[in-house]
């Protein structure tokens, strides 16, 4: 990275003797969209506060747009951010509160003016809002008035904890496009906690997954969901299988061996393999549900599954099969259809390229 906008090393979080956070190094560049994910409690609200100054790191270093943070106070970074309950001033008017920080940064009038009504643009919010109270305005609404008061200054770094858990899933995705279009058009680095791993795929330009106050995995989100690090990404980021098999080196490749899946050439290409799998050790077969197919009578694939319908869940887009095979079940999405391809108890068989199959530790 040429100049990170970010820079932690080595970061410790003590609470008491409890330590919330262990050597959190993480670099992130001007003008990116980092999402950070993780189980609850895993730390990521209290690597945001130690980014804002809300918290003193125990150990380590955090430089921010170039300067050592460690004697800067919250109010003095050059950082925002934005709580998952936000607090809009009840009784300022919309352009009262967007414009705000620049009030307090004591701005001339003519350019408070001219930057609220450009976030009142960005933010996709009708000018008829401006002298409306907060209570005046639907949940969504609200939070995109806060999204935009913490975006007029134009702070190098928005930090965001969970902005959109409150919304319901329809404000959510108009949200999303908004946060994503606001991104677009300035150049501030977002730092975005959510739980919701589908917007932090579609979000961000890189995810980083949190673990026990640990770092698991940071990469942009194809590496993420396609190559993860180990079975514990690969079954927090979205629905998988994971397969229990015997990966073997053969030359510059890997041989396989899995209860579940005929292959007629059980080999896997070196990158197919993540690290952490020495030849030899137990590993799980990462296949994730949209990967499979229903195969026809007489069609055949690299590997199949033989198996029999368990349930089936009419999603819209896609339909989900839920596949009892070799004593374990196997999730699969395939494409919707009006005409349902297979109902309760019938026996299918499932196909897949060997390209798709990525092996992680067990
Ligand atoms: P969630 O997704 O549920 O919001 P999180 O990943 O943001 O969780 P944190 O809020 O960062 O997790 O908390 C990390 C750990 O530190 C948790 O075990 C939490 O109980 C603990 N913790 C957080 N704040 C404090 C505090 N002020 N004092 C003591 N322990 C704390």
């Amino acid at each position: 990275m040429v100049s990170p906008i970010i820079k932690a090393t080595g970061i410790d979080k003590y609470y008491g003797t409890y330590r919330a956070l262990t050597d959190i190094s993480l670099e992130v560049a001007n003008g990116e969209f980092l999402a950070l994910v993780g189980p609850s409690g895993c730390g990521k609200t209290t690597l945001l506060k130690i980014l804002a100054g809300f918290e003193d790191l125990s150990a380590g270093s955090l430089v921010i747009d170039g300067e050592d943070m460690t004697e800067i106070p919250a109010s003095a970074r050059p950082t925002r951010m934005v709580f998952q309950k936000l607090a809009l001033f009840p009784h300022k008017t919309v352009a009262q509160n967007i414009g705000f920080p620049l009030h307090l940064a004591k701005r001339p009038k003519p350019e408070i003016d001219a930057a609220v009504r450009r976030m009142l643009e960005l933010m996709h919010l009708k000018e008829s809002y401006l002298n409306r109270y907060p209570h005046e305005l639907s949940g969504g609404e609200q939070q995109r008035v806060a999204l935009a008061r913490s975006m007029v200054s134009q702070p190098p770094v928005l930090l965001l904890d969970e902005p959109m858990s409150a919304l319901d899933a329809k404000l959510k995705k108009s949200l999303q496009a908004e946060l994503k279009h606001l991104h677009r058009h300035v150049g501030t680095s977002f730092v975005h906690v959510t739980h919701d791993l589908e917007e932090a795929m579609m979000l961000a330009d890189r995810i980083c997954v949190m673990r026990a106050g640990k770092i698991v995995q940071l990469g942009e989100p194809s590496e993420i969901y396609y190559r993860p690090a180990n079975a514990f990404v690969a079954g927090f980021i979205g629905d998988t299988n994971l397969l229990p098999a015997k990966v073997t080196r053969e030359g510059d490749a890997f041989r396989f061996a899995c209860d579940v899946l005929d292959c007629a050439n059980p080999i896997m290409a070196a990158d197919q393999v993540a690290p952490g799998v020495a030849g030899g050790a137990e590993a799980a077969l990462m296949i994730r549900p949209e990967m499979l197919r229903l195969l026809a009578p007489g069609e055949s694939a690299d590997c199949t599954i033989t198996g029999t319908v368990n349930e089936y869940f009419i999603r819209g887009a896609s339909i989900q099969y839920r596949i009892a095979a070799a004593g374990t079940e196997i999730v699969m999405d395939i494409p919707g259809t009006s005409t349902l391809p297979a109902k309760q108890g019938d026996p299918v068989k499932l196909g897949l390229a060997l390209g798709d199959l990525f092996a992680v530790e067990a």
